[in-house]
Order: C-alpha cells, then sequence, then structure tokens
C-alpha cells in the first residue's frame, strides 16, 4: 500500500506540475493514515476506500490552485470550514512558505488538525471557531491575503464567509463543482458588497478524472463594510441578494 500510495501520489502531482518531495510525500501518507485512525473513533470525514480515490479527491485537489499561481510566496492564507484540513493541510505541506490557519466549527476536527499539525511539524494552526465570530477578532479580520473554502456553501454565502478576513489586495479562492459559473451570477451583489473587485474562473483538472472541479478567484478590491459578516448562521439563512 505505502509504495503504491506515494506513487500515486508522485505521478498525479507531476502531472499537475507540482514537484514533491520524498518527505513531502511520506508527510500525506502519514497524513492519510491519521485520518483513517481518526475515522474509526468520529466522523471526521468520508474516506472512499480505494487509496487512489482519496488521493485525486482529496489531496490532488485541494493542491489544484498551485497549478495556476494563485498563491504568492510567503502568503497567509485561511481555510474556512477546513473539516478534515481541506484545502488547507495538502497546501500546508506542498507550500511550506505559506502560514495556514484553519478553521472550523467542529471541535473534534480542529483537535483532530492540531494533532496532525504538530506531528508534521506545519506552518499551520488550527482554531475552534464559527467563521462569523472568528472575522471579528481583530487579529483575523482583514488579515490575510488568500481566503479559501471547499465544500462550505455556495459562492454568495461564502462571499460574507471569507471576504472579511481578506486584506484588500490579497483574494478570495473557492474550491467549486461544475456550476460555478451560476453560482457566480448568483453572488455578483454580494461580492460587490462585501469588497470584492475583479473575477477569474479556472477549470480544475485532476489527472485521470473527468471531475469538472473549478476554482473562482475573488480579489479584494475594497475593505469590508464593518457590518458584515452578519453574525452566525445568517450568511447562509439569508444570503445577500439585490
Ligand atoms: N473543507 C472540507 C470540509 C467540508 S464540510 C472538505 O472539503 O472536505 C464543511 C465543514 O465546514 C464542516 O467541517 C463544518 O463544521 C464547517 N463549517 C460550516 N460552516 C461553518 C462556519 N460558519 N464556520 C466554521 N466552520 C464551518
Amino acid at each position: 500500500m505505502t509504495t503504491a500510495f506515494r506513487e500515486h501520489l508522485r505521478r498525479g502531482a507531476a502531472a499537475m506540475r507540482i514537484e514533491l518531495t520524498d518527505a513531502q510525500a511520506d508527510m500525506f501518507l502519514a497524513y492519510y493514515r491519521r485520518i483513517v485512525e481518526a475515522n474509526a473513533q468520529f466522523n471526521l470525514t468520508r474516506v472512499p476506500d480505494d487509496p487512489a480515490e482519496f488521493i485525486d479527491r482529496n489531496l490532488l485537489d485541494s493542491l489544484a490552485p498551485l497549478c495556476f499561481d494563485m498563491l504568492p510566496e510567503g502568503c497567509s492564507l485561511i481555510d474556512v470550514g477546513t473539516g478534515a484540513g481541506f484545502p488547507g493541510i495538502p497546501l500546508a505541506i506542498a507550500r511550506p512558505d505559506v502560514s495556514v490557519t484553519l478553521v472550523d466549527a467542529l471541535d473534534k476536527r480542529v483537535k483532530f488538525l492540531q494533532g496532525v499539525t504538530d506531528a508534521l511539524h506545519l506552518n499551520a494552526e488550527a482554531v475552534h471557531m464559527r467563521a462569523e465570530d472568528a472575522a471579528r477578532t481583530p487579529n483575523m479580520r482583514e488579515s490575510f491575503d488568500v481566503a479559501t473554502a471547499r465544500a462550505v456553501a455556495p459562492v454568495n454565502v461564502l462571499a460574507e464567509l471569507l471576504l472579511p478576513f481578506v486584506r484588500p489586495g490579497g483574494a478570495m479562492l473557492a474550491f467549486k463543482g461544475p456550476g460555478a459559473q451560476e453560482e457566480l451570477e448568483d453572488a455578483r451583489f454580494a461580492i460587490e458588497t462585501l469588497g470584492g473587485g475583479c473575477v477569474r474562473l479556472e477549470q480544475a483538472g485532476i489527472p485521470g478524472r473527468d471531475w469538472r472541479h473549478s476554482l473562482v478567484l475573488v480579489e479584494k478590491a475594497a475593505s469590508t463594510p464593518e457590518k458584515y459578516p452578519r453574525r452566525a448562521g445568517m450568511p447562509e439563512k439569508r444570503p445577500l441578494r439585490t
């Protein structure tokens, strides 16, 4: 298993033009083992039976922004609703120059993540908070170069959960499926209201898979008005609309 895991990971990453050292491949394997182990104790995340599918769906998918130069050297990144650590942990393993903050509302998941970042000595920390509350703390508000999320909410909701964390000049980065374009159209008002600017949409391919994943990068053009994000639960319950 160990050799097959490393092989599949290295081959996939190479096809995406991402170079991984042996030490990094070992870290991905250690991370995978910790996930499988934790999942036997509590509901951490869905783990496919086939390790190759886990690699493609979670590890390589998380690394897709590296194919588009979306993370500047030495940037700070916050991953909101990170769950078992996607995309934040794979990005922290592949890019040790990026300082990663992992946020989740579920304490068990955050404790698991802290264990991973300690064991692997990652340039990352895990925070147990709801995004709506975290974005109001002065040391986190408008403090990150990039705020990202995968499988958390539609783009109009994500704009309110992510843009308040981003300093003007930075960007929010949403991992999306085939419906990204429609979600973006629904999110125009929210993006503008929250200080978002130019939008870039990229199709993110995983080698050998026909999944139609995409990445939505929204630049932060202006400061987010003080009243956003609204209190916990509201962004999802009443998404910003004209
Ligand atoms: N990003 C991961 C997990 C997606 S599941 C992945 O792609 O696999 C969604 C996660 O977001 C859950 O762990 C949930 O606890 C968290 N979450 C949902 N809304 C949140 C909020 N407002 N603030 C913080 N975490 C949130």
